[in-house]
């Protein structure tokens, strides 16, 4: 029993441990993660500051009159041509991370498409396609040179195909692609910046793309400090979690020594006090029925009431011992031949003063012969005892109780059920343990709260089981199930 005790303890404390640590870990995961996001969108605010900065400062560099003269495929051959894309070549050999640069703006039939104006690289827009390897142009750098895709020039016209919405919002004012992408260049981030006539009409805008694969390799970075934070958070928690449990569990372990101590002690003090009782029971009987010489009335009533006192000494005695043996785990049940006839009679005829007494009406409901079985007697009859006497004892006067019994499929059903004073809802959860007394009759019934312990004991220590249901003030009905064997022959 205390091994049970003892091991159920630091099996819900391993859970609750194990629950503690997987908790810690999803927070602490949680919080790494949002403060690595936030880390992410700093950086990537302070790289988009950075961009809109480069785009608008190019844009000073670039003549609204020169953009405006380039309008037609044939138009590369103007000198505004060459010199607003040298213009912006100038500014991508300044700052290595620009990767490309160019000018778009609506198309004059349908304004919902953009078209480009010119680019930095396509000095000769037709470098690539002519025959002349001399003069071709490796946009992208990547060392192969691509008429279309990769370095595929623009001329002025030539469609801007699936332009992002930024592209469109940029004509309003400066503004930046909201997400990195990939393209033939790496990782980039376009900024996005107006060139306006003299009246401030926007007449195109200067697209800088900027490399951003540092960038991504810098957020990526700032995430390994916060996993390393994360792992040394979780390893503490796992650590003081573990050292958590141990000192909890040898706590559990000194309290259930001390437990085992304590049961083990009262089982010895009862087991000392046992024999000089029962030798003062029976010197007390022998006193009464006069083998000492005659009393008279005045001792014989003095005398009795000793021999009443001895007797509930007795049975307190011989009931803290049976506490101490279920605690222990050591108790002798010694299944025996019984005639339940004769058993139940005697166990009703106990209670039938008391509930004369009290003026109860006591309702018995039980089949006319009963079988002989297999069963201890002393935990049976100790059991059922218990059951009737405490009914009998929580009914006020006038009251009722009833003893139901039936015996099926080799079982024992047995209910006591009372109209007595009930137990509280939130003393029902501890009514079987050991000196546990309900709040309403502590301080107001006499009673030592081992019964129920020792009932309950006994119908489990026989492979049965034992339950009630209680309301206040209205009644209980205690209830148990005792599987047995039939013996054969006479009890
Ligand atoms: P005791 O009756 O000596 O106090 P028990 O172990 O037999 O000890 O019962 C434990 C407690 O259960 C009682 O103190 C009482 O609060 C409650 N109890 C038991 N039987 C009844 C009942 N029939 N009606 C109301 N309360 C009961």
């Amino acid at each position: 029993m205390e091994k049970k005790i003892k091991s159920s303890a630091s099996f819900s404390l391993t859970w609750i441990g194990a629950l503690i640590v997987i908790v810690a870990i999803a927070l602490t995961a949680i919080v790494s993660w949002f403060l690595y996001q936030k880390t992410v969108e700093l950086l990537t605010d302070n790289l988009r500051q950075r961009l809109l900065s480069i785009a608008t400062t190019q844009v000073a560099n670039i003549d609204p009159e020169d953009i405006a003269s380039l309008n037609t495929e044939e138009d590369w051959k103007k000198p505004q041509w060459s010199r607003v894309v040298l213009q912006m070549k100038k500014a991508k050999q300044n700052n290595e991370n620009i990767v490309f640069m160019y000018i778009f703006r609506k198309s004059a039939d349908d304004p919902s498409k953009l078209v480009f104006v010119t680019d930095a690289e396509s000095l000769n827009p037709y470098a690539n396609t002519d025959n002349d390897s001399s003069n071709d142009v490796d946009a992208n750098g990547d060392g192969i040179v691509e008429a279309d895709g990769a370095d595929q020039l623009q001329w002025p016209g030539q469609d801007y195909p699936e332009p992002p919405d930024e592209a469109f919002e940029a004509f309003e004012g400066p503004t930046t692609n909201r997400e990195l992408y990939e393209d033939s260049y790496g990782k980039v981030l376009t900024g996005y910046a107006p060139i306006r006539n003299a009246s401030g009409v926007t007449i195109a805008v200067l697209a800088t793309d900027i490399k951003a694969d540092d960038f991504s390799l810098i957020t990526r970075q700032t995430l390994y400090p916060f996993l390393l934070f994360s792992t040394f958070l979780v390893l503490i928690i796992v650590i003081l979690s573990i050292l958590l449990i141990k000192i909890w569990n040898k706590r559990v372990e000194i309290f259930a020594e001390i437990d085992r101590q304590k049961d083990e002690l009262l089982g010895i003090v009862a087991h000392q006090l046992a024999k000089p009782i029962t030798a003062i029971r029976w010197d007390l009987e022998s006193l009464l029925d006069g083998d000492l010489g005659q009393m008279n009335e005045e001792q014989k009533k003095d005398a009795n009431v000793m021999r009443g006192q001895a007797v509930n000494l007795a049975d307190l005695v011989s009931m803290i011992l049976d506490v101490s043996r279920i605690q222990l785990g050591k108790m002798q049940l010694t299944p025996q031949p019984l005639n339940l006839n004769e058993f139940f009679t005697e166990i009703l005829q106990v209670v039938e003063p008391t509930v004369e007494q009290k003026k109860l009406r006591f309702i018995k409901n039980m089949p006319k012969t009963l079988p002989i079985v297999l069963l201890d007697k002393r935990y049976t009859r100790m059991t059922v005892e218990n059951l009737l006497t405490n009914a009998v004892k929580y009914t006020p006067d006038s009251g009722k109780v009833t003893f139901d019994l039936k015996i099926e499929n080799g079982i024992m059903r047995c209910s006591v059920s009372d109209t007595g004073c009930g137990i509280p809802k939130e003393d029902q959860g501890k009514i079987f343990g050991k000196m546990y007394r309900a709040s309403n009759v502590r301080n107001t019934v006499e009673g030592n709260g081992f019964g129920l312990y020792v009932a309950k004991g006994a119908i489990e220590g026989q492979g049965g089981k034992m339950w009630f249901t209680s309301e206040v003030g209205k009644g209980t009905t205690f209830s148990f199930e005792l599987p047995m064997k039939e013996a054969s022959g006479k009890a």
